[in-house]
């Protein structure tokens, strides 16, 4: 395959405009899957996509089609790239647009452009890539493709007559696609006869074959037995297998300019395999490819072994998980409360609950998380700065220490109905947002910019946004600068005792609020002991909110009257599992769901 016979594409689309239901049909129509073969959403391969239906991890599959061109039949290699849609995952998309020359721009034709449509369009229009709008689910009674192609119109200047109408679901339209890719999409610009660079997209560990890599060679080919070089590392490796993802493994012995697949080449870990980097043959001199935006950890959070003796376990699975997610930053740390554990950097909120889920569901792990918290930086007397991406690492009475701190801060876009105007702006004030733009996407609907801390963002601000807009509000966000805040730690005390696990950084102004809010969550989670528990939060010495747990001797079997040995047995197994998520704090138990119901407290 000629480079101008190959086209590389990528979709993208607001969640659940269906990206993964289009990818499938393509995959079936050029006989890549069987259809109805398998199950739906074929790429979404973890657990944790199936059970969301959402994609976490972008994959890519190549497809072979032939079309009619220039007068005659041609055969093509298209490689597909889906990417996720989630605004955590936005990562994921400018690695997987960084190998492509155009996208499928899908939007539900009942619901139009959602914030992460304009999110993704400006991604795509960055890289300069050919852009096919496609108005998707036109089956639905709802749908008004007229509407979509003038918001169209009028957010990104696209020409309504450029737009495809489709149904992944009954299969109308779809035949127009393939074509429109081809006729639409420029061919990969690369050189075949320049020495090789290939730009590494993704990597992930195979128990067999050890470290795969997605690859795009941009200039030059790969073939196997060659000797390559990292560009950021220098490190050498030797390639031991080379193909194509069709879309499960096929080795072809050489990948040519333009192509995308895999590659394996001794990689011990997935932490050699630098995301964005560019590989090119050993003792050839190249110019690195530009590299994408680097994953930047906006959310850290410390995981602990839900009971202390499994820490090795723990440490297991996370070095397990992580060769598969290189986009969790990993640091071990120690809590004089819950003892030794994991301080993990996240993309986001969604990204750091789909890793605590398949922490359990893949690896069986149990955890117990500390709130999140998003990397402040702080400036001491002597000048130094440093960022803290642990509360409990900042001095409890910093008057004299600190002088100065700053919180990042995103840019958050947010589509709704115009008729919750009203209550978003009072919502966004409340978060301490800036509003930057409002504007309308058409007669019916709101587009609004703000500029918000980040902090604001991670907690709950998704819910919250849903519910007050009855689901209808789309949101997306990018990070942006740091501002200078007025910020205070906030220690909370059980019987006196400061429990730095639950430590949290947050704005003077809020304090009052969110330390009375934690004290009476927590005495609802943690269950009456033995003794009086007085729950307390405080900023430095001063105590800001108090409350007491009663004490009470609990023993569940004065219910069983004596008698009945077998429910006897149950009560105890019961009280068991229930222990399996408690952690004990000094002398007093606290069960798991303390700690996860903190992270709803803004
Ligand atoms: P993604 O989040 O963009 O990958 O969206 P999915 O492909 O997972 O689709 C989201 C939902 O929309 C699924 O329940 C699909 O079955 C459904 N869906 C996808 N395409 C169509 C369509 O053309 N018509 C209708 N009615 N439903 C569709
Ligand atoms: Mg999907």
């Amino acid at each position: 395959y000629p480079s101008d016979n190959i086209r590389n594409f990528s979709i993208i689309a607001h969640v659940d405009h269906g990206k993964s239901t289009l990818a499938d049909r393509l995959l079936e129509l050029t006989g890549t899957i069987r259809k109805g073969h398998g199950q739906p959403q074929y790429l979404d391969k973890l657990q944790v996509e199936r059970e969301r239906g959402i994609t976490v991890k972008a994959q890519t599959a190549t497809m072979f089609h032939t079309h009619k061109f220039l007068d005659s039949d041609k055969d093509f290699l298209l490689n597909l790239i889906d990417t996720p849609g989630h605004v955590d995952f936005s990562y994921e998309v400018s690695r997987s647009l960084a190998a492509c020359q155009g996208a499928l721009l899908v939007v539900d034709a009942a619901q139009g452009v959602q914030a992460q449509t304009v999110a993704n369009f400006y991604l795509a229009f960055e890289s300069n890539l050919a852009i096919i709008p496609v108005i998707n689910k036109i089956d639905q009674p709802t749908a008004d493709p007229d509407r979509v192609k003038a918001q169209l119109k009028s957010m990104f200047d696209l020409d309504p007559s450029d737009a495809l109408l489709t149904s992944a679901k009954t299969g109308q339209g779809l035949e127009q696609v393939l074509p429109a890719v081809i006729e639409r999409i420029p061919p990969p610009p690369g050189k075949s006869t320049s020495p090789l660079r290939m730009l590494l997209l993704d990597s992930y560990y195979d128990e067999y074959k050890g470290v795969i890599c997605h690859v795009a060679v941009v200039d030059g080919a790969l073939h196997k037995g060659d000797k390559i070089s990292s560009a950021a590392t220098g490190q050498s490796y030797e390639v031991s297998d080379v193909g194509i993802l069709h879309p499960e493994l096929v080795p072809t012995g050489v990948l040519l300019t333009g192509q995308v697949g895999f590659m394996v080449s001794g990689m011990r870990s997935t932490k050699e395999a630098r995301i964005g980097d560019t590989l090119h043959h050993t003792r050839t001199v190249i110019q690195p490819l530009p590299g994408f935006k680097p994953a930047k950890h906006m959310v850290f959070s410390g995981l602990y072994p839900a009971d202390g003796s499994d820490f090795e376990a723990l440490n297991h699975a996370i070095e397990r998980l992580t060769c598969n997610d290189a986009s969790v930053s990993v640091t071990k740390e120690s809590s004089t409360a819950l003892g030794l554990g994991f301080r993990c950097g996240f993309l986001g909120l969604l990204h750091m609950d789909v890793f605590h889920q398949r922490l359990e569901q893949e690896h069986g792990a149990h955890v117990i998380s500390t709130v999140p918290t998003v990397p402040y930086i702080f400036e001491y007397s002597d000048g130094s700065k440093v960022e803290v991406q642990n509360p409990a690492a900042l001095p409890s009475n910093p008057k004299n220490r600190l002088t100065a701190c700053w919180e990042p801060t995103v840019i958050a876009t947010i589509i709704i109905p115009s008729e919750y105007v009203g209550s978003v702006i009072t919502l966004c004030a409340e978060r301490r947002g800036e509003q930057l733009e409002y504007s309308f996407v058409d007669s019916q609907r709101a587009f609004m910019k703000y500029r918000m801390p980040l902090r604001e963002i991670v907690v709950d601000f998704y819910n919250e946004l849903k519910s007050i807009t009855s689901g209808y509000a789309s949101f997306d966000y990018e990070d942006s600068e740091y501002q200078s805040s007025d910020l205070v730690k906030l220690d909370i005390l059980l019987n006196g005792q400061p429990v730095d696990a639950m430590a949290t950084i947050v704005h003077k102004s809020k304090a009052p609020r969110v330390g009375r809010e934690l004290v009476e969550k927590l005495k609802k989670f943690i269950d009456r002991q033995m003794f009086e528990i007085i729950i307390q939060a405080a900023i430095g010495t001063k105590v800001i909110a108090r409350e007491t747990l009663s004490a009470m001797r609990k023993n569940v079997l004065a219910k069983c009257y004596g008698g009945d040995i077998t429910r006897k047995k149950k009560l105890l197994e019961k009280q068991k599992e229930g222990k399996k998520r408690m952690k004990r704090v000094g002398s007093v138990d606290i069960p798991q769901e303390a700690f996860h119901e903190l992270l709803k407290v803004s």
